[in-house]
């Protein structure tokens, strides 16, 4: 990402929009003062006004725009490492643009047919801090049963404006790591994995903590840890779901990606589960589509309807915070049973993934699936078990992700589809 091409997305973010207000804010990077500067003077180019909200969160920006204007860029790299930078464009209902809608900027830049605005009618650049509303939208809605000992991890991406002081107005011990906002990510790695948690694990374990709770980057994402190491993601997408159900009727949504304890836990409460494409936009549509009251992705990237249609780490942090003063976490997690987990790759032609995945659609039939579908790659589901075969969107290979009850007979699954795909890979 250069400040030309920030400036040239501005522009056509502008002249996409024809008129009214664009809220912009940035992660804590290096390069995301220089970005933000750039797209905000492409913006004003085209005679669009810009609020302008400074460093914060993706979920704070997407809540600005909803309240405060007419679409949104947030300039973020997300769970990327520190030398990486990009810009997420956002609507006026706080979802992230859809595909389509990015394919319209993408065209402007290419064809370059900006609007410019003659100089009385370029608008001045108006400036917020959208945290506290943001922080007040999370205190309305989330309190907790009991008052928890808190650690909290925001890998020095801007949480640290936000996460700590949500939960020491929930009432809560907070003890900070990567708090500080820093760009070069000096503590750890923006991706909140297992590898990258061990400073906050200790810190949990040392001072006895309730819990841990850990951003990425931009914190749209929050996933939690125990004393005894990072919390399953499924099992803290099932907790959720549980969670939610617990409190209210109605329809929860997730991506294929996901394991089916969350059909499981849904039952339990006879409410149905929507399943889509991997990504938050896809969860956020499948939301609007059916009134859901949760949706989430194994990934941590939680939407919580009520508040926003982004993908909202600081609140997620806080909902899980109070799930888990509602009694003991270590008897909560003990009582959801997970099932083993089989990821393969296949390596093959870049321009062969797509077709090798259709083809295999078929070539899966003889394996009697109960139930097929092509949402987003193939998934195919049996009893006690289901694959999912996709091509992956920037290399030149093929995943295979499967779960089932059985991990004898989950093995022989993957094995006998890993060489279908082997053979058809090695036809091309
Ligand atoms: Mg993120």
């Amino acid at each position: 990402m250069t400040p030309e091409l920030a400036m040239e997305i501005g522009k056509a973010l502008g002249t996409y929009m024809r008129t009214g207000k664009i809220a912009v804010a940035r992660d804590t990077r290096t390069s995301g003062e220089l970005l933000q500067t750039a797209l905000i003077s492409g913006i004003l180019s085209t005679g669009a006004k810009v609020l302008d909200i400074g460093c914060a969160t993706t979920p704070t920006l997407a809540l600005a725009v909803r309240n405060h204007a007419d679409a949104g860029a947030m300039i973020t790299a997300s769970h990327n490492p520190s030398e990486y930078n990009g810009v997420k464009l956002w609507q006026k209902n706080g979802m992230a643009f859809l595909q389509s809608q990015e394919k319209e900027i993408e065209r402007i830049v290419e064809k370059k047919r900006y609007k410019r605005a003659a100089w009385d009618q370029i608008q001045r650049i108006e400036r917020k801090d959208a945290t506290r509303e943001h922080m007040d939208s999370i205190l309305e809605s989330i309190s907790l049963k009991k008052p928890l000992k808190v650690v909290i991890d925001c890998a020095s991406g801007p949480a640290g404006l936000i996460t700590p002081y949500v939960f020491r107005e929930l009432g809560c011990k907070v003890t900070t790591i990567n708090s500080q906002l820093d760009g070069f990510f000096p503590g750890r790695k923006p991706e909140p994995n297992q590898e990258n948690l061990k400073d906050l694990i200790e810190t949990v374990k040392a001072i006895g903590a309730d819990l841990g709770i850990a951003h990425d980057g931009d914190a749209d994402r929050a996933v939690a840890v125990d004393k005894n190491g990072m919390i399953p993601l499924d099992k803290q997408l099932a907790l959720a779901v549980d969670y939610y159900l617990s409190h209210q009727k109605g329809e929860i949504v997730t991506t294929v990606d996901a394991s089916m304890l969350i059909e499981e836990t849904a039952k339990k409460h006879h409410a149905k589960v929507l399943r889509v494409k991997v990504g938050d936009v896809a969860v956020a549509e499948g939301i609007e589509r059916t009134n859901a009251i949760f949706g989430g992705e194994p990934c941590g990237a939680w939407i919580h309807p009520k508040i926003s249609l982004c993908p909202d780490g600081p609140l997620t942090a806080a909902v899980i915070a109070a799930l888990a003063s509602e009694g003991n976490l270590q008897e909560m997690l003990a009582k959801i049973k997970t099932y083993p987990v089989e990821r393969e790759t296949i390596g093959c032609k870049e321009k062969d993934k797509e077709r090798i995945v259709t083809e295999m659609g078929r070539k899966l039939k003889k394996l009697k699936p109960k139930k097929t579908s092509k949402i987003d790659g193939i998934r195919a589901e049996w009893k006690d078990s289901w694959v999912l075969i996709r091509a992956s969107g920037t290399e030149p290979i093929i995943r295979i992700t499967a779960e089932g009850k059985d991990k004898k007979e989950l093995k022989e699954l993957v094995g006998k589809i890993k060489k279908m795909l082997e053979k058809e890979a090695g036809e091309c």
